[in-house]
């Protein structure tokens, strides 16, 4: 599944033991495993066969430069939500002919860049943003392909902060208006209607949904034809889940089979947006255990890593297994493992029965590949953790610490309030 596993009792990134890493980069630190990316990636792939279709990396889950090359090396495209991932993009030299764009709050300046960078596909997600890509598309003499996202209605069964294709949620447009909005799409002189969007949400475990949702996007699909809309592309976003503890997720190959079988003869070529599938179990983050508080109930490991770094067991209340860097005999510790951030809720673990641990030691929290460093932030004036890979017995670091002075950057204090030496002596 992922190249992080012991041997003689240290746990390894692929060739290179990660208290070696420590060592010289300090803590905390991501580490991602190429071979683990690559392969994922492959498994992906694969799965696919020789149905014509586009994988776009999800590039929100992990936006880190080398992991986005690592990917376009592979031949891969990348879905972007902001001008900000469109500038990442192109910086790790994606062809922008592999680039889709979705967000429910593109702005004028994001749809100029992604126009004139002339992307796949723009992901457009209601009937203002249609009309507002229109108007900015018609001023540049351009016109924009486009994919509706279709809010299909579908419930995902997973948490409901990663759950975007219920009628309740922001995203995209609802299916009953989706007709209309088509024919109103093909009316307008900038808009390029060629393809369909959904994404129903995140960590979905069952294969249920997605062909669910496939099957009310087909559906759409044979009618806007009916009305010669051409749709060439079907993009069905991302998804898939991960195993983080105990969870059963379906490989990709059973996803893509059940979901070419829904296809059916239907002539499109697919769009697929994972993130979480690819990354997740391809990182972990590396954290220095500082103190033992052992109380009567249940003892907290305090390390140096906490919310701010890796945000996912606080916001969503998400498992990610702790395990040590150096395996030892001893009494198990039960406990939380907590972060040195002033909130109660910053934790990284919780109720655990964990391996035994002192000062000192190093503990890798597993599966934090996706929505883990993208996800952090300065809070109590953190500075965000190194990114390192690791290829076979190479490692590079690929994001370097944060120091204090890039805490600040960018502010300044007003002459006006900076005292001491200022002023007309008043
Ligand atoms: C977040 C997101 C994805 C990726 O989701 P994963 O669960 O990480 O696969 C894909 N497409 C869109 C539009 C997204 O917002």
């Amino acid at each position: 599944m992922h190249h992080f596993a012991y041997r003689d009792g240290r746990l390894f990134a692929e060739g290179i033991p990660l208290e070696k890493i420590a060592q010289e980069v300090g803590t905390p630190f991501y580490c991602y495993s190429h071979a683990t990316l690559e392969r994922h990636f492959q498994a992906f792939e694969a799965s696919l066969g020789s149905v014509p279709h586009l994988v776009c990396f999800s590039v929100k889950s992990n936006s880190n430069l080398a992991v986005l090359s690592v990917f376009l090396n592979q031949g891969a495209g990348l879905d972007v939500v902001s001008g900000g991932e469109l500038y990442r993009a192109m910086k790790a030299g994606a062809d922008p002919k592999k680039i889709v764009f979705a967000g429910v709050g593109k702005t004028v300046r994001e749809m100029e860049e992604a126009l004139r960078a002339e992307i796949l596909l723009f992901n457009v997600e209601s009937e203002q943003e249609l009309l507002a890509l229109d108007r900015v598309a018609g001023l540049g003499g351009m016109k924009a392909p486009v994919a509706l996202r279709i809010n299909p209605d579908i419930n995902p069964q997973t948490h409901p902060y990663i759950s975007t294709g219920l009628k309740q949620n922001k995203f995209g447009i609802p299916f009953d208006r989706s007709l209309d909005v088509y024919r109103q799409a093909k009316a307008l002189k900038y808009i390029d209607p060629i393809g369909v969007h959904c994404h129903i949400g995140s960590q979905i475990l069952e294969v249920q949904p997605f062909v669910d949702t496939l099957g009310r996007i087909k559906a759409l699909v044979k009618k806007l034809r009916e009305e010669s809309i051409a749709v060439q592309y079907l993009d069905l976003g991302g998804g898939l889940g991960i195993t983080y503890e105990d969870e059963v997720a379906p490989p990709p190959s059973e996803y893509a089979e059940a979901l070419l079988g829904e296809l059916g003869d239907l002539d499109c070529t697919l769009i697929f947006e994972p993130g979480r599938v690819l990354v997740g179990n391809a990182g972990i983050m590396v954290t220095r255990v500082l103190y033992i508080k052992r109380g009567p109930e249940k003892s907290f490991i305090v390390v140096d890593a906490g919310m701010n770094d890796c945000i996912r067991p606080s916001l969503y209340g998400a498992y990610q297994a702790v395990w040590p860097v150096a395996q030892r005999e001893g009494e198990k510790i039960s406990g939380d493992v907590v972060g040195p951030i002033c909130e109660s809720g910053d934790f990284l673990a919780k109720d655990r029965l964990l391996p035994p641990l002192e000062p000192g030691d190093l503990v890798a929290v597993m599966s934090a590949g996706a929505y883990g460093f993208t996800m952090a932030s300065n809070y109590n004036s953190r500075p965000r953790a190194a990114e390192v890979l690791v290829k076979g017995t190479e490692q590079w670091v690929v994001r370097d610490r944060e120091t204090y002075e890039d805490i600040v950057q960018g502010e300044s204090v007003p002459e006006a309030l900076s005292g001491a030496d200022s002023g007309d002596g008043r």
